[in-house]
Parts: structure tokens; C-alpha cells; sequence
């Protein structure tokens, strides 16, 4: 069996792999002759792509979101496609939580001031987030360790997910509710046709003037033209976007803006998440190699 890994996995993955065949690593050129494929978000099988691997029978995602895959194209060809999508709720979780309170205590304005020999301890007044306001649009497993750690800083959660009724922490409601009285909006949702465009110019005129929105999720639930309008308008503070309508987001309006906290889909990126995501890789690889995963 030859393992292809595409994208950045943990540097000792290679070698755990290794009992079950040839690993081969960010080498393309043996595509045609691998079994089994190791994607993160960066590789995109799409058909033409699929078409040029015709020994596949696994792909692998290191993460949760499976939209970079053509997985109906997958389906037909009769190719498996598994994620490990319990593996980075944590990492995901504590950026969300660094999001809100770098934003509260100012600490880039007060790191880039301070490192550049001023000392402006009177100008750099911050705000807690103890008990502010969090709306949590989708609860799933990234969503609910934020909830865990944002009642832990004692804030008041409540959350939209049509999926969902009850949950132990938050306090499921309306999206209406959640966009008029949330003091921050974390977006926890897959992008599917009914996300597309979630936070659009309508949504973001119904919350408050002060709301952070945090999208931690993917880039296209968010209309970026109408959320940079509104923050250069200042009719929504201040936004932290992890990921992006496209990536890298080069000519993205959310780009150089004031009130915005960017990063770049570092979501995930952790080393104790990628070895969780390693062994769920070995434990998935194993099961093809003894015939027992559909
Ligand atoms: P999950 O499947 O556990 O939870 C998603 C939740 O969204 C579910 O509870 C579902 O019911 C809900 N949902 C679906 N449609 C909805 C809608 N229209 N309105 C409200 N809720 C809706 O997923 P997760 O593991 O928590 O991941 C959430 C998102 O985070 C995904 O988009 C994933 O791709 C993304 N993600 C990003 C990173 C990163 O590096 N930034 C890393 C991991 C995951």
C-alpha cells in the first residue's frame, strides 16, 4: 500500500505509518500510484484531481471540514472519505477564547505600542469579558468547548442551532435573539447552502453596535464585503476572522482594516492536536489495511 501525505501532518506521522506500507511525503508526482491520501485544507481533490489517482481507495482529512473534497465524485468512484473531526475542538476552542479576550485587553495596540519604547499604560483602558453576552451560532463540538471555557470566565452563553434543543450550558434560542443581544458572535457552522452568507448586511443590522463577531469556522458563511462595510462604518466593533472566502485572502476587503483581528486559519494548529489527528490517521490507515473500514 503507498500512503501519500499532501499536507502538514505531525513530523512523526511518516513513521507510524510506516508498518503498513511505502509513506511518501508533499510528493505529487507519485499520486497515480497511491492507495491512500492525506489531506488537510490545502490539497483540493476535486475530479480532474481524483481522475489522476487511480489506485485510491482512502482519503483521509486532518480536521473537520470535508469541502475541499469532491466527496460525490469520491462516492461514485467507490473511493472512502474519513475526517478525524474530534480531534481539534480544543486547539479551535482556545483560539476563540485568545480572540475575545486579545481583543477586550488590547494587548496587539498595547505590544505594538510598549515594543516600540511608549509607555501609554493610561490610553490602553481594556474591557472584561466576565459577564458579557456569547452567542454561539451552530453547538457542535467546537462550540460546546467554547461554551465550557466561556462559562468558566463567567459569561452568559446562549446559542442558535436548528439541530439542536437543549443544551447543558448554553441556552438554546433564536438567531434573531442571538444577533440582537449578543455582546460577541462566534460562528461555529459547517458552510453548506443554508450558511452561505450567514452574516450578511441584513443579519448585521439586527445586532448590537458594540458585538464582536469571531469565525473561527469557514470563510463563506460570512459575506466579507458587507461585514468590512459595516466595520469601517462602525456599526460592529470589531471582528476576528480566522478563515476566509478564499485562501490565502489576497484582495479580501477584511484585510487592513482597524477593527479586525486576522489570522491564518491557525485554527487547528497545534502540535498536541496534530498528534491527535496522527492517531487517528493510524488508527483509520490500520482498519483499510485489515479490511474492516467502510
Ligand atoms: P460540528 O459538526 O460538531 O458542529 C456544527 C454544528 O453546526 C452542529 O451542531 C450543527 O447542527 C450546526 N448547524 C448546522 N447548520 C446550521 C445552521 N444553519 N445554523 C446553525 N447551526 C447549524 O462541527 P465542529 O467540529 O464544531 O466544527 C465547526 C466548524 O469549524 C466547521 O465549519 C469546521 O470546518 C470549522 N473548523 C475550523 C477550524 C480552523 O482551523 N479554524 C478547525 C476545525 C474546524
Amino acid at each position: 500500500m503507498k500512503i501519500l501525505i499532501a499536507d502538514k501532518f505531525g513530523e512523526d506521522l511518516p513513521d507510524k505509518l510506516a508498518k503498513y506500507g511505502e509513506v511518501v511525503s508533499e510528493d505529487m508526482s507519485q499520486l497515480k500510484d497511491a492507495d491512500v491520501l492525506l489531506v488537510r485544507s490545502k490539497t483540493r481533490p476535486d475530479k480532474e484531481f481524483i481522475d489522476s489517482a487511480p489506485n485510491l481507495k482512502l482519503i483521509i482529512r486532518g480536521g473537520v471540514g470535508i469541502d475541499n473534497i469532491d466527496t460525490a465524485y469520491c462516492k461514485e468512484k467507490g473511493i472512502l472519505v474519513h475526517n478525524t473531526p474530534s480531534a481539534s475542538a480544543i486547539a479551535v476552542a482556545e483560539l476563540v477564547m485568545a480572540q475575545m479576550l486579545t481583543i477586550q485587553r488590547r494587548i496587539v495596540e498595547a505590544h505594538n505600542s510598549t515594543n516600540a519604547g511608549q509607555w501609554e499604560k493610561k490610553q490602553l483602558k481594556g474591557a472584561e469579558i466576565y459577564q458579557k453576552t456569547l452567542g454561539l451560532i451552530g453547538i457542535g463540538r467546537i462550540a460546546t468547548e467554547v461554551a465550557v471555557r466561556a462559562k468558566a470566565f463567567g459569561m452568559d452563553i446562549i446559542s442558535y442551532d436548528p439541530y439542536v434543543k437543549t443544551h447543558d450550558i448554553a441556552r438554546m434560542t433564536t438567531l434573531e435573539e442571538v444577533l440582537k443581544s449578543s455582546d460577541f458572535i462566534s460562528l461555529h457552522i459547517p458552510f453548506t447552502e443554508e450558511t452561505k452568507d450567514l452574516i450578511n448586511k441584513e443579519t448585521l443590522s439586527l445586532m448590537k453596535s458594540n458585538v464582536v463577531i469571531l469565525n473561527t469556522a469557514r470563510g463563506k458563511v460570512i459575506n466579507e464585503q458587507d461585514l468590512a462595510d459595516a466595520l469601517k462604518a462602525g456599526t460592529i466593533r470589531y471582528a476576528a476572522i480566522d478563515v476566509y472566502q478564499k485562501e490565502p485572502p489576497e484582495g479580501s476587503p477584511l484585510i487592513g482594516l482597524d477593527n479586525i483581528l486576522v489570522t491564518p486559519h491557525i485554527g487547528a494548529s497545534t502540535g498536541e492536536n496534530l498528534q491527535r489527528i496522527g492517531q487517528l490517521v493510524e488508527k483509520l490507515v490500520g482498519e483499510l489495511s485489515r479490511g474492516e473500514l467502510s
